[in-house]
């Protein structure tokens, strides 16, 4: 048997962890998980054939290696329909599992524009033939983000408009406002099935306006009093 000094730790490298960029900062927050919520605004959900009342939040994942920080987004490969979706990003410095709503926003550390892409055409083979939405949503660069502004800068945001633009024309356009679920209550939700950690983020869903992507075009995401991020499809 080899010295264990001799051996390292790990049989293969490990992979660079996932991370975001801080605004105003040379200093990174460490991405574990991404969560994502389905339909959280009424008007996205009626532009996808749904009911807009409020129904029990839904949600999905995506790996943290979707983390993409842009300027550049690659083309996704086996599509011919991809969709941008503006989103509320929230980063957690806590976990916990059966988080109060009351006390959820103690469990964040700050805020990102992102943008959950989306394979739309996969995503509708995937729900016609009740497959997973995983090679819809969870792709290499699927999640770009911008850098995150953290609670002690910005504080809460509870309103405050979201919109994206694309070649300088506007495509989606709410209010946080608008959200169905607010960000204690999606914490809350979704601590009763995970096990949240520090690092974990969320997700919070689309206003209306999703809609497809070329490759060349410029897109630039803003959230009022959060920041902005802006893509080159390449
Ligand atoms: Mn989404």
């Amino acid at each position: 048997m080899a010295d264990s000094q001799d051996e390292p730790l790990w049989v293969i490298t490990p992979p660079p962890g996932a991370r975001l960029p801080v605004q105003g900062s040379d200093r990174f927050f460490p991405v574990n998980r991404i969560f994502c919520i389905g339909r959280n605004y009424a008007a996205h959900a009626v532009e996808m054939g749904h009911d807009p009342d409020r129904e029990a939040p839904f949600f999905f994942l995506k790996a943290a290696g979707s983390i993409s920080p842009g300027p550049r987004f690659p083309w996704p490969t086996e599509t011919a329909d991809l969709h941008h979706e503006v989103e509320l990003v929230v980063a957690l410095s806590k976990g916990g599992s059966g988080i109060a709503a009351r006390d959820a926003l103690d469990h964040v550390w700050g805020y990102g524009v992102g943008i959950d892409m989306t394979r739309r055409d996969l995503q509708a083979e995937a729900k016609k033939l009740g497959r997973p939405w995983d090679v819809a949503k969870s792709f290499d660069h699927s999640a770009p983000c911008g850098p995150l502004l953290p609670v002690t800068a910005g504080g809460h945001p509870v309103a405050g408009a979201i919109t994206l633009d694309v070649n300088g024309q506007r495509r989606q356009e709410g209010d946080l406002n608008q959200m169905i679920w607010k960000t204690p209550e999606i914490i809350a939700t979704l601590s009763r099935y995970f096990t949240l950690e520090a690092g974990d983020i969320i997700m919070t869903g689309t206003p209306a306006g999703v809609g497809p992507l070329q490759r060349g075009d410029d897109v630039t995401a803003r959230i009022e009093g959060i920041g902005a991020l802006s893509l080159s499809v390449v």
